[in-house]
């Protein structure tokens, strides 16, 4: 269920009219609802009861900084990738215990700005990079809280190019090196172990994987508490996915419920990073369709947004459902591969679709809000779309449509340089 439905024929985000809008921002439009994020974010929280938890929404998801506000205000913490993440969710009104530094490239810049800050937790992903944290804790006589990035080699069952919990995926650390590594960091000075965690991929549909993975951390932490490691908390990453086409992925109480179960003997705190599961559903992406082309073997719906501004379906093969905004307008159903206007042949969001389109009429892209706005670039120099975020019949412009001298600006004639 979301926000985004028909009235009469005409599609709302919340009580706002769609086209209304799309007239009034221009398209590409990227329209977010208030009500559906909260709904997301609530449904994983609340599912905890009392249950110590953090919810560390995952911020390469959507990175707007108004979503993250409202992310906060809501109770949220930040799973964080880089250093510009820290600069928007500082800005955005988090603090540095809010955050969680992930990803498997920190840079000495990164580790030191994020130590100095006393971010709440570094997920470390390899042997060189806790020595590397460790002496850069050493030479500023601070103390880092780390975890490490277990790979417990399980196959997620999603496509390959987001599957990063198996064997051969260059994330996290096996078992095995995993210990060693524990038990080194025991006695080094300036190192404090808090956690174990682990993402083992991403629109992960199914429990069973997600459940195994939960299963062999477990073992792992109760083996470290044996060897006198007191483990605290236990990260269980993100991955659950969404519908976006016939999908039927676990409800994240299901899900929280799950590992809950596995967890509540062993006096284990939970931190969970999703993003996709809280942003996906709750965005948008409003085009106008420019031309309608008849070929001899094919249709095309050509439209204004392209692959610049939504990669997922070009990157991943990924399903996207495409709705006229108004299904009152006086077309037929076209049967169309329905394209952008990107000169790249892999720039088409839906084959063979039969939608009720006109030319100069509206199409809604659904569940884009996360890897939508974030993934989005300037190619064929085009100007990102603006974005709106919806809550009840208010309507906030949270980022302007980009102009050519935010594109143009930082480049230099070569005589200027
Ligand atoms: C991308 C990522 C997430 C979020 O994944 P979703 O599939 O969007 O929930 C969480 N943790 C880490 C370490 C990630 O890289």
């Amino acid at each position: 269920m979301n926000y985004f439905n028909y009235v009469k024929g005409e599609l709302f985000a919340e009580q706002v009219s769609v086209t209304e809008l799309a007239e009034r921002f221009g398209t590409p439009l990227f329209i977010y609802s208030h009500a559906t994020l909260e709904r997301h974010y609530k449904a994983f929280d609340e599912a905890f009861g009392e249950y110590p938890h953090r919810i560390c929404y995952s911020v390469k998801a959507n990175s707007n900084i108004a979503l993250l506000q409202t992310l906060k205000r809501l109770g949220s913490g930040f799973d964080i990738v880089s250093i510009g993440e820290f600069e928007r969710v500082i800005k955005a009104g988090g603090s540095p215990k809010d955050i969680i530094f992930s990803g498997l490239g920190k840079t000495t810049d990164e580790l030191t700005q994020a130590l100095e800050a006393n971010i709440s937790c570094f997920n470390l992903e390899s042997e060189n990079e806790l020595y590397r944290l460790k002496s850069i804790a050493d030479k500023l006589g601070k103390t880092a809280t780390i975890s490490l990035r277990i790979n417990p080699d399980v196959d997620p069952k999603t496509h390959k190019h987001i599957t990063t919990g198996k064997k051969g995926n260059k994330f996290g650390i096996d078992i095995d090196t995993a210990k060693r590594l524990y038990i080194a960091a025991k006695d080094m000075d300036n190192i404090d172990i808090a956690g174990v965690d682990y993402h083992i991929g991403s629109q992960i549909c199914k429990l069973e994987p997600l459940t195994q993975a939960i299963d062999a951390a477990v073992n792992l932490i109760l083996e470290l508490r044996d060897l006198g490691i007191n483990i605290r908390h236990l990260d269980v990453g993100g991955g659950l996915g969404i519908q976006y086409k016939d999908e039927t992925p676990p409800h994240p109480a299901e899900y929280v419920n799950a590992i809950v179960e596995r967890v509540k003997s062993h006096d284990i705190d939970l931190v969970l990073e999703p993003g996709r599961a809280i942003i996906g559903n709750a965005g948008l992406l409003v085009s106008k369709v420019e031309y309608l082309k008849r070929g001899e073997s094919k249709n095309f719906a050509v439209i204004d947004a392209g692959m610049n501004d939504y990669i997922r379906p070009c990157l991943y093969e990924a399903w996207t459902d495409i709705d006229a905004v108004d299904s009152r307008i006086e077309a037929d159903d076209f049967v169309c591969d329905v394209v952008g206007p990107i000169c790249e042949s892999s720039d088409i969001f839906a084959k063979d679709r039969a939608i009720k389109v006109a030319e100069g009429s509206y199409v809604a892209l659904r569940s884009v809000g996360a890897y939508g706005f974030s993934m989005s670039s300037n190619y064929n120099t085009r100007p990102r779309p603006p974005e709106v975020l919806v809550n009840g019949d208010k309507v906030s412009l949270i980022r302007r449509r980009e102009t050519y001298q935010d594109l143009l600006g930082p480049e230099y004639l070569l005589d200027e340089a």
